[in-house]
């Protein structure tokens, strides 16, 4: 069977095996590893792997620290005005560009004040807006943007080229291809597509915003606590670390993000060109912001999406059905899921369309 879930994502499949045989005796133990303590040595040599395979396989600079955080992305949604704007003005410019953007604007605007610099909304969200007609703000603490929203299937396919720190949640293409860390200020990303479980968070942050919190930041949200604290200010999410730490060697033996890349690059390429000349199936997604990690699509009488989503489970395709906000089908294509999984997918979308359409 084949999993195109959104998240909580497909795990690849040697990582879970590994879990599974270490989950009662690990490396000899006689217990599995979240039986240790997190201040265990056994334990921090766990995560200090994890780290350091995260920064080899992402080219991370020295200045920059790695967090293991609790609170998904969503907490991050509000640790990022908490943490940048107790320096100047707490101003921020923020791009419009689908569901998880709105959801940082919205907690961001509880803070401070919020420019949208940019917004896709005239076409529905059906594109990353380009940089053409941004008015940067002048006093802005941060410029925060979703280089990938997993709902609308919109991806960047630029960095922004900004004055003030970037920000970017990246949750659901971080590990996707290489990225120019020096160019961020942060970059965040809950773990559930291509990192690991749900209940752990990565956050690369810039040493020098470290101390730009507002007074009164609540000590869970603190990146300057997380840090000093290496991620352990309190209990961390032990085996979500642990399997984090099993799939960053796993993609390294895969042959890293460039591997990744050229992946991402056949198997949305595939699934898009044969939606492309379907007259059955289509994409609303504008061409060059397709994302290679999301790929919304429907189908031309909607009135087939209930049959479409039942048969696809019987050939053992799962969850392919769309997000609740927007309907219709959507096939996530994270680091876990192979080439012969689309191409199942699309011969099973090719043969219903035959019998169907
Ligand atoms: N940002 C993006 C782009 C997401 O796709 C998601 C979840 O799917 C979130 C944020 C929220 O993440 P979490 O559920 O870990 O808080």
């Amino acid at each position: 069977k084949f999993n195109f879930c959104a998240g909580p994502a497909a795990l690849p499949e040697p990582v879970l095996r590994q879990a599974q045989q270490e989950l009662l005796d690990w490396g000899g133990r006689g217990c599995s590893v979240m039986e240790v303590s997190h201040r265990s040595a056994e334990f921090l040599e766990v995560a200090e792997r994890a780290e350091q395979d995260l920064r080899d396989l992402l080219s991370i600079p020295d200045n920059y620290k790695v967090l293991f955080l609790q609170g998904g992305a969503t907490a991050q949604f509000s640790a990022v005005p908490w943490n940048l704007f107790g320096v100047g003005d707490k101003v921020a410019d923020y791009i419009h560009s689908g569901q998880w953007a709105d959801k940082a604007i919205r907690e961001a605007k509880r803070y401070g004040q919020v420019n949208i610099v940019a917004s896709g909304e005239d076409r529905s969200f059906t594109y990353a807006p380009g940089a053409e007609s941004w008015t940067q703000s002048d006093n802005a603490a941060y410029f925060h943007y979703t280089p990938n929203e997993t709902i609308g299937g919109v991806e960047f396919d630029y960095v922004p080229d900004v004055t003030c720190p970037l920000v970017a949640d990246m949750s659901s293409n971080i590990l996707s291809r290489p990225i120019p860390v020096e160019k961020f200020g942060v970059i965040y990303a809950g773990a559930q597509k291509n990192i690991g479980p749900s209940g752990i968070a990565v956050g690369i942050v810039r040493d020098d915003l470290l101390d730009r919190a507002m007074e009164g930041i609540p000590r869970s949200l603190s990146w300057k606590v997380a840090a000093e604290a290496g991620s352990m200010d309190n209990t961390p999410p032990t085996f979500a670390w642990y399997l984090a730490g099993l799939v960053f060697r796993w993609l390294k033996g895969q042959g890293g993000v460039e591997a990744m890349s050229t992946l991402a690059d056949r198997k949305s390429t595939l699934l898009y060109e044969f939606i492309d000349r379907s007259d059955f199936y289509s994409c609303p997604v504008e061409k060059s912001s397709r994302s290679r990690m999301n790929v919304p699509f429907v189908l031309a009488d909607e009135r087939l999406d209930k049959e479409f989503l039942r048969q696809s489970e019987e050939a053992g395709l799962l969850n392919l059905k769309g997000h609740r906000s927007v309907g219709g089908m959507r096939a996530s294509l994270y680091n876990a899921v192979p080439l012969e999984a689309v191409e199942a997918l699309v011969s099973f979308m090719a043969d219903f369309e035959k019998r169907c359409a």
